[in-house]
């Protein structure tokens, strides 16, 4: 297969002309492109393109850009084992899961964005100051920068091309520098679909492309998935003219575990849940609160059942988990685990190292004896690593739960519906789920509190989110 490198900037593919960077496969460490990064030139020329294609793009109606939005998600499936096999070789994933789940659920994201652009409602037009009619009117917001992260390149790109397209703003869409290959293969697919101009597709590191695509004038909101110091960068680049700006940033989910709850079912979400994409998943369950009963059968089953996990290479039969995304998580993951057992009451069940040979694979891992105040329990690791707590009482689980810079995703395991009920009202996160964890629909919001950010991922939501509400009045 060869690989794609080229940026596509106004309906044409051009080499990046700034420095090339180095996309490796994760689960070798071998170079398998290099793809040179935007100019600062490059980079203006693709915002100013996006520009003028937002005069006649923002003038289609929702039913053209829906139909052109079923193109691309038709397109994507009929190149599905292309799309997977790139990603897979990009990040590392088993083959099989980013065929099967993953393809899936982009051209569903693209389908679901093409049926909202044609559905958005608001309040009544209507006389509410004597002979004057109002209405409310939902307008694309303009030239969206959009900036992915590397855990899922061709999803998070299609979380923020869709809604932003479908409410009729234009792109310039910046990949991870690790993991640009399937924007750069999606580039080329939409490029027979879309009007030119209308997506354009920039590679380049965050210091010098995303900073200055946030920067543009003539960008008019910026969508980030990534880090919360980045966001933090965002909102400082972004505060000179005052754009809008989306922000999906990470999390550390909780997952409350009663004594009552269904073990085998716990420990079955758990082994998925807490190492999908070696746990690189900013909802991955990863923070466990076990009841005081349950704790010590749950961390015995969970140590036996993440000990079966198979970890290896794309294609491997049955393979489950891949390597972390660079040397460089790896270690970070690593040395998160190292302080953990650093400070003498936690103790490793299973894991906890790095794997010997080729590739940046990590070791599945359950930590117990987590206290609350630890570094494990607070801060976002990224890895397969899962923490387990013991509580003894609702308050206290609740309230640990709570106890957190992050605000995306939670679940809550028991089989009592009230008690269920009664945690998720208090849980402050985007998302709660009840004797399950991480599944997501496009038709339903996603989205953090406090340092996971703001704005929401996928449904009508998001679709708002990309669009400004504006009222017209006419005196009669
Ligand atoms: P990152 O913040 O390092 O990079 C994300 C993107 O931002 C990359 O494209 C990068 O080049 C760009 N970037 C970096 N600095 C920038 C700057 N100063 N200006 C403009 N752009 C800049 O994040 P990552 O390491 O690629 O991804 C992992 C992070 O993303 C984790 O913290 C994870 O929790 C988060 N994440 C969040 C969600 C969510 O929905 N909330 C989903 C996936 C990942």
């Amino acid at each position: 297969m060869k690989l794609p490198t080229q940026l596509l900037i106004d309906g044409a593919f051009v080499a990046g002309e700034g420095e090339a960077e180095k996309v490796l496969n994760p689960s070798t460490g071998e170079q398998i492109a290099a793809v040179p990064e935007a100019s600062p030139e490059q980079l203006h020329k693709a915002v100013s393109a996006a520009h003028r294609a937002f005069e006649s793009w923002s003038e289609t109606t929702a039913g053209e850009r829906s139909k052109l939005l079923l193109k691309l998600a038709d397109a994507i499936e009929a190149r599905a084992e292309t799309f997977a096999r790139l990603e897979s070789l990009n990040c590392g994933k088993p083959y099989a899961r980013a065929l099967g789940d993953e393809i899936p659920a982009v051209a569903d994201c693209y389908r679901f964005f093409a049926g909202a652009a044609r559905t958005l409602s608001g309040p009544l037009a209507g006389e509410y100051l004597a002979g004057h009619t109002s209405m409310i009117r939902r307008d694309p917001v303009g030239v969206v920068g959009s900036i992915a992260p590397w855990n899922y390149p061709l999803m998070m790109a299609a979380w923020k091309i869709a809604p932003a397209l479908a409410a009729g703003n234009t792109v310039v869409l910046k990949p991870s520098e690790q993991t640009p290959l399937t924007a750069l293969l999606l580039a080329q697919v939409a490029s027979e679909i879309f009007p030119k101009g209308v997506l354009n597709v920039v590679t380049g590191r965050g210091a010098s492309v995303g900073q200055p695509l946030v920067e543009h004038p003539k960008v008019a909101m910026v969508s980030l998935t990534g880090d919360v110091s980045t966001g933090r960068k965002i909102l400082q680049a972004a505060s000179s003219t005052l754009k809008r700006t989306h922000l999906e940033l990470g999390g550390k989910a909780p997952v409350i575990v009663f004594d009552d709850a269904d073990l085998a079912a716990v420990v079955e979400g758990l082994k998925v849940f807490g190492y999908y994409n070696a746990g690189q998943d900013c909802t991955a369950a990863c923070r466990v609160y076990a009841g005081a009963k349950v704790h010590d059968k749950l961390v015995a089953e969970l140590t036996s059942a993440v000990k079966s996990i198979k970890v290896g290479l794309q294609d491997e039969p049955d393979v489950e988990i891949g390597p972390l995304i660079s040397d460089r998580q790896r270690n970070r993951v690593a040395s998160f685990v190292e302080r953990a057992l650093g400070t003498g009451h936690m103790e490793i069940t299973v894991g906890g190292k790095l794997r010997a040979g080729a590739g940046f694979f990590y070791e599945p891992t359950v930590i117990a004896g987590a206290r609350q105040d630890d570094e494990i329990v607070k801060r976002e690791v990224f890895g397969p690593v899962v923490s387990v707590t013991r509580f003894n009482d609702t308050e206290q689980a609740i309230a640990w739960a709570n106890d957190s810079d992050y605000g995306l995703a939670s679940s809550v395991w028991t089989q009592d519906v009230g008690k269920a009920m009664r945690v998720a009202k208090k849980l402050q996160y985007g998302c709660t789920w009840i004797n399950t964890h991480f599944m997501l629909v496009n038709e339903m919001p996603h989205g953090g509190l406090k340092s996971s950010g703001y704005g929401k991922d996928l449904s009508l939501y998001a679709l708002e989110d990309y669009t400004v509400p504006r009222h017209v009045m006419v005196k009669m």
